[in-house]
């Protein structure tokens, strides 16, 4: 009697532990398909780019664009058409990019351009993605900015002429550059 008892508290035991076993396992499992959701996500949104009505988007044609405004309101989002566009700023801690730190690569949104590397990325505490270099000379363009009561340089994107943010000299080493960048103009594409 008293050892079939004994059985049946080890019994519950066991199943007691398994339950504790499954149930951490299912909350492991969708901790996964949660980060797995979000790569993804921003994997999309980077396809939908190129493939969805923008025809000018492409990472490995770097003609120069002339395009229209009129042809990239048609093209672009509201949004992203206030930024790139119309020279319009994104709240600052925001964006999507500002914390990012993971590896890869920065495109334009707009073309499809490749702009910044993960590693020229810092955490700046300006709330936007902060980078100290471009990837080569001719991704971006400079322009004086004098609106706002400022002289500030603007950063334009060197294939299709879009706004992409400012450039300061309060960056880190080796340049000391900061190129403060809307992450609304920015495709990120992590290292496979
Ligand atoms: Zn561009």
């Amino acid at each position: 009697m008293e050892f079939a008892n004994k059985t049946k508290a080890i019994m519950k035991k066991n199943i007691v532990i398994s339950s504790v076993l499954l149930f951490a396992i299912i909350c492991m499992s969708s901790v996964c398909n949660n980060a797995n959701g979000t790569k993804s996500k921003q994997q999309i949104s980077a396809m939908e780019n190129q493939t969805n009505k923008n025809p000018y988007y492409s990472r490995t044609d770097t003609t120069k664009l002339n395009v229209s405004n009129v042809e990239w309101k048609k093209v672009l989002s509201e949004d992203m058409y206030y930024v790139a566009r119309e020279k319009g700023t994104e709240r600052a801690f925001t964006g999507k990019y500002w914390e990012t730190d993971e590896l890869g690569t920065y495109y334009c949104a707009v073309c499809g351009n490749r702009l910044f590397v993960s590693e020229s990325k810092f955490a700046s505490s300006c709330g936007w993605p902060s980078f100290f270099e471009a990837v080569r000379k001719d991704a971006v363009e400079y322009h004086q900015d004098k609106s706002f009561g400022m002289i500030r340089t603007e950063v334009t994107c060197g294939r299709c002429e879009s706004h992409l943010g400012h450039i300061f000299d309060d960056g880190p080493p080796p340049t000391g550059k900061r190129f403060c960048m809307n992450s609304i103009v920015l495709d990120f594409e992590p290292k496979k």
